[in-house]
């Protein structure tokens, strides 16, 4: 590292840790990061361990398989080689997922995989209504109760569908007819949260786009506004609805419309 490199972080380090400094129990000396070892910051994994089971979107006869290629036994190592869809288990969808033309996984800017994180609650609301689409109006109240949202936040829509992790049935609520029902964000209300100039957007079901959508009018805007979206999260019930800190990290695919993506809350106790 040299001298300019020194300066830089000599810099940015104070910045760093005030801006993951979200809990008032901490204090400029000690941010998020260093309150990990002290046992001050809570580490909350937001992914899916992936194997063969899980809940994908319908329609794919093969998502995930792994192959033993060494073992210890007879080779002195143990390695596999797996395949899997880029859209499966917790996933990022890269912009260019939907409209031609924009960012695929690996060219998506490392600033927008660190950001405050905002929850949406919308679980009475999705209990009642699987269909339940997010209203503009709790946007609105969120941002009564915390203020505005921040540029630069990760928006979570907290359904409580994770509950329903991993039963296929249950998680995608498909119909008689084969309709999916479970709940998403609005295009209105993806409006909205555009204005503020968010880096992404989450749930913790599998699609950002209610179950019931044929043409998917979230995936067109958000992507198209170059905002990535997380989709199937694990449980979002132990995150406040403002104060956590969120590192996204996906997979660098490159030319990836998407792909498995790690994700993890810090919470100040
Ligand atoms: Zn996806």
């Amino acid at each position: 590292m040299g001298i300019a490199h020194r300066v830089v972080s000599v810099l940015v380090l104070p910045v760093f840790c005030v801006s993951f400094a979200h809990g008032q129990s901490q204090t400029k000396s000690e941010g998020a990061l260093e309150g990990i070892a002290s046992g001050k910051t809570r580490i909350i994994d937001l992914s899916y361990a992936i194997n063969d089971k899980l809940v994908a979107w319908p329609g794919d006869p093969r998502v995930f398989e792994a192959t033993v290629n060494g073992t210890v036994e007879k080779d002195g190592y143990f390695t596999r080689s797996f395949w899997m869809l880029e859209h499966y288990g917790t996933h990022l969808d890269a912009p260019a997922h939907f409209p031609p033309g924009k960012s695929t996984v690996e060219k998506i800017a490392p600033e927008k995989f660190f950001g405050p994180a905002v929850v949406l609650d919308v679980r009475s609301e999705s209990a009642k209504d699987a269909d339940y689409q997010l209203s503009p109006a709790v946007i609105e109240a969120w941002e009564k109760r915390n203020g505005k949202i921040p540029a630069g936040a990760i928006v979570l829509l907290r359904t409580g569908w994770a509950s329903r992790w991993p039963d296929v049935q249950r998680y995608r609520n498909t119909d008689a007819k084969g309709e999916m029902h479970f709940p998403g964000f609005s295009a209105e209300a993806a409006k909205v949260l555009l204005e503020r100039k968010i880096s992404g957007l989450g749930c913790d079901t599998l699609s950002i786009d209610p179950g019931n959508s044929k043409d998917f009018p979230v995936h067109r805007l958000v992507l198209g506004a170059e905002v990535y979206q997380l989709e199937n999260l694990r449980d979002l019930s132990s995150l406040p609805e403002m104060g956590a800190s969120l590192i996204v990290a996906p997979i660098k695919l490159e030319g990836g419309s998407g792909g498995a993506v790690r994700v993890f809350a810090l919470v100040s106790k």
